[in-house]
């Protein structure tokens, strides 16, 4: 038996008050990533005394904080990315939840809040994303993306762990990343700036992690790239904007078929995304003969690769665009070819593991990473 300090999030005690303003749902394709919220909000607080209070359910609304709450001041901010999709029976469906628990709870941790039981908060945002089915279009690409985000709220501006905390969840309606296919994108790779490093808490969802990598984003922009390369001491090879990042190349020795990416050393965000690649990666690609390979490779590397006809394809994995397949990189002023032929805007990698993803997240497939709500 817990005692009443530690109680922990109890989805038993949900109560519900729904919206008297039901919000107008857009067309599908108006939906604009992150633009428009559904009509409620899920809610738990938290506090030092009393553990984790009943959850909630309400219409979606402002938070009133007071200026000093630490979160404004010491960035105690954490945070999830994960989709609900509706099924050809029109069953909502969350992918792999447990991972993103699992790493929310890290986050947390990391910056002394609390902590949870996984499967309770599961439980609840399920209810939620059931609740907010409609605004999510049947067709193929389209989904609700939750915003799990946890803060600290106490009130004062001593640095120390929060008394107090709040969790909450939102929905935002999205449509496909590539409405009309694939789109190749060109990366700058960044050796000016880098992302996270040893020691560091690259590998946790934290806020704080986000804001310093607009700058370095906006400049590859304004040279007329989509992305940055995150490179780690001018060399290494890590992350793609907010995605993992996957080459395919023929090993110069043996001839053979790799599929790499950085490994988790603790400046790679875990994706969830990226797990998936390569757990489909080693059931469908290494019975075809491929490698399936984490570890620390560089872009002179890749540079070489290129040079030599190695370099199949390239693409990054996140959540939101499942896949995004990579034309270029551009490098010290030079140019580097991510294998892709002029007209082409996916390798058949790429193209495939979307494919094999989706009918996992849509249950064609039907998989136990597939959570029915
Ligand atoms: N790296 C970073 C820095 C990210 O923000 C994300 C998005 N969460 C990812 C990788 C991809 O993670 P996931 O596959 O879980 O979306």
């Amino acid at each position: 038996a817990s005692t009443s300090t530690h109680q922990d999030i109890d989805p038993a005690k949900l109560t519900i008050e729904k919206s008297t303003s039901p919000k107008a749902l857009l067309k599908p394709e108006e939906l604009v990533f992150g633009h428009t919220f559904t009509d409620h909000m899920l809610t738990i607080e938290w506090n030092e005394t009393s553990g984790w209070h009943a959850p909630q359910i309400k219409p979606y609304q402002n938070l009133s904080l007071d200026p000093a709450t630490c979160v404004f001041h010491y960035a105690f901010e954490c945070f999830e990315g994960m989709k609900a999709y509706k099924d050809k029976s029109g069953g909502i469906r969350l992918f792999r939840p447990d991972r993103n628990m699992e790493r929310f709870n890290k986050s947390a941790a990391r910056i002394a809040l609390p902590t949870f039981a996984p499967t309770a908060l599961i439980e609840l945002i399920a209810t939620f994303a059931k609740l907010e089915s409609r605004f999510i279009p049947d067709q193929r690409g389209y989904s609700l993306y939750l915003r799990p985000t946890m803060i600290g709220t106490q009130k004062t501006l001593g640095v120390g762990p929060p008394g107090s905390a709040l969790l909450y969840v939102i929905a935002s309606p999205v449509g496909p990343y590539y409405p009309t296919g694939f789109k190749a994108v060109s990366l700058e790779a960044t050796d000016y700036a880098v992302r996270a490093w040893p020691g560091g808490v690259g590998d946790k969802k934290l806020g704080a992690n986000y804001a310093p990598c607009i700058v370095p984003q906006r400049e590859a922009m304004s040279r007329g790239f989509q992305q940055n390369l995150w490179l780690f001491g001018e060399e290494y090879v890590t992350e793609v904007g907010t995605m993992n990042f996957f080459v395919a190349i023929r090993n110069k020795e043996t001839g053979a078929k790799e599929l790499i990416t950085a490994p988790l050393d603790g400046t790679i965000l875990g994706g969830v995304t990226r797990d998936s690649v390569l757990s489909l990666a080693k059931e469908k690609l290494v019975p075809a003969g491929w490698n399936i390979v984490e570890r620390k490779y560089t872009i002179k590397e890749l540079d070489e690769a290129a040079n030599e006809g190695r370099l199949i394809e390239a693409f990054g994995s996140g959540t939101a665009a499942i896949v995004s397949p990579v034309r270029t990189i551009s490098w010290k002023g030079k140019t580097i070819n991510c294998g892709l032929k002029d007209h082409e805007e996916s390798g058949e990698l790429a193209l495939k593991m979307k494919d094999w993803m989706e009918a996992r997240m849509y249950g064609d497939d039907e998989h136990e990473w597939s959570y029915h709500c």
